[in-house]
């Protein structure tokens, strides 16, 4: 399985790391399917945000709600590592709640893409499409 998104999607996740830096960003995948339309960012709620992260829970609600309003799906998650490799943690893994959405994960170079299934992390490849 791969994912495909724009350039843009992308490039929202990296700029956002940079931004958040010395702190993990995070963020909420939007879009159908396989096809992630937008990246949105989200408060690092998390009270350790150089090592952890923890999506702000009123921005999962209102994405939830405007899915449920026939707005696009909640696809999956963003957050980066600010100092670490674009791979799920043993933080990560512990997290994990195996339902299937995919997890962006923004290293120091590069975004890797992963599915959380049942049986863990899952990686997948990625398309970028022209917009
Ligand atoms: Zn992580």
């Amino acid at each position: 399985m791969h994912v495909i998104m724009t350039i843009q999607v992308l490039a929202r996740m990296l700029s956002e790391a940079q931004a958040a830096l010395p702190r993990e960003c995070c963020g909420i995948l939007l879009g159908t399917g396989n096809r992630f339309t937008e990246a949105r960012p989200a408060a690092n709620v998390h009270p350790e945000p150089e090592t952890h992260f923890e999506i702000d829970p009123q921005a999962l609600i209102d994405a939830h709600r405007a899915a449920r309003a026939g707005g696009p799906q909640v696809v999956g998650y963003y957050h980066s590592h600010p100092t670490g490799a674009a791979e799920p943690s043993a933080t990560d893994r512990a997290m994990a709640s195996g339902d299937g959405r995919v997890w962006a994960i923004v290293g120091t170079d590069k975004v890797s893409f992963w599915q959380d299934t049942p049986d863990g992390f899952r990686a997948l490849s990625y398309l970028v499409e022209e917009s």
